[in-house]
């Protein structure tokens, strides 16, 4: 809070007569608006997010659970993860006017126009501006430096990996200079960054693969083997909420391994399994 003010301060906007842009709903991008806003401030949020904002009720936390432990996550970690969940513990409080900006619409701030994409994957309704004349692409967490946005997934109705590469694509092409992410460091070239992290994923894409090819596992085991670049010596010693986002990457990579015909699953309540598909063994030999 005292980070944002000082640099709202610094730019000369007053927060309580400005309207909002939120990239994505996720409580370190969306937390603090419901503070900052003054009253008939408009809240602008890609559809889906928007529609996660209006009902996020404690079904839809539940919902995830029930997910979560079908496949695999043991019971008694799931409440420690989810009870330190940042989007359980930082969303904002108090409902929000908000307005859904899609592809194309176009707004305009004193001698800025932007256009808002529409660039799914680390959400569903995450959202980016650009400004073509100036070359800016405000991008929130779709492209990162240092670090690769979380992709995950909490539903059976989503691939969002899939989205997530076909965004990239999306606005590879884009003529920009200068690039304004939600974490990180501001930095420049954005093809190159995207060549990365479409590397990045194809790599763990085959992990998984390979992890699958010791035979029939639940996802949280497929997670537990991933390589992960974090502080802890073993998946063991990972805080639930780590093993959480951990265990999201791995079913969106099983998602989209299924989507392609490599990967099939069966079973059902906490016994949801996935292995390679016949075909994909037999690609192997
Ligand atoms: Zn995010």
């Amino acid at each position: 809070m005292t980070a944002l003010v000082s640099g709202l301060v610094e730019c000369g906007v007053d927060s309580k007569r400005a309207d909002f842009f939120i990239t994505h709903m996720h409580a370190d991008h969306a937390g603090l608006v419901s503070v900052l806003a003054g009253e008939g401030a408009r809240i602008y949020f890609g559809w889906a997010d928007a529609e996660i904002m209006r009902s996020t009720t404690p079904e839809h936390w539940q919902k995830q659970i029930d997910f979560a432990r079908d496949r695999g996550f043991p019971a008694e970690e799931l409440e420690k993860a989810i009870g330190s969940h940042p989007g359980r513990r930082y969303s904002p409080r108090t409902s929000l006017n908000l307005c859904v900006s899609k592809d194309g619409d176009n707004m305009t701030v004193g001698d800025y126009q932007f256009e808002c994409i529409e660039t799914p994957g680390h959400t569903e309704g995450h959202i980016c501006l650009y400004e073509r004349d100036k070359k800016v692409l405000i991008c929130g967490d779709l492209i990162l430096v240092d670090i690769t946005p979380n992709i995950t997934l909490s539903s059976e109705e989503r691939n969002p990996l899939k989205d997530y590469l076909m965004s990239l694509d999306k606005v590879y092409d884009l003529d920009v200079e200068v690039v304004l992410p939600g974490h990180r460091s501001i930095f420049r070239d954005h093809k190159k960054r995207i060549r990365e992290l479409k590397e990045h994923h194809l790599t763990r894409l085959e992990e998984v693969v390979s992890i699958l090819r010791k035979g029939e596992q639940n996802a949280f085991e497929v997670a537990s083997q991933m390589t992960w670049d974090i502080g802890y010596k073993s998946w063991d010693l990972f805080p639930p909420a780590q093993k959480w986002f951990a265990f999201g990457e791995a079913l969106a990579h099983l998602k989209y391994l299924e989507e392609e015909g490599d990967v099939g699953w069966r079973g059902e309540k906490e016994g949801v399994v996935f292995s390679l598909t016949q075909s994909k063994k037999e690609a192997h030999q």
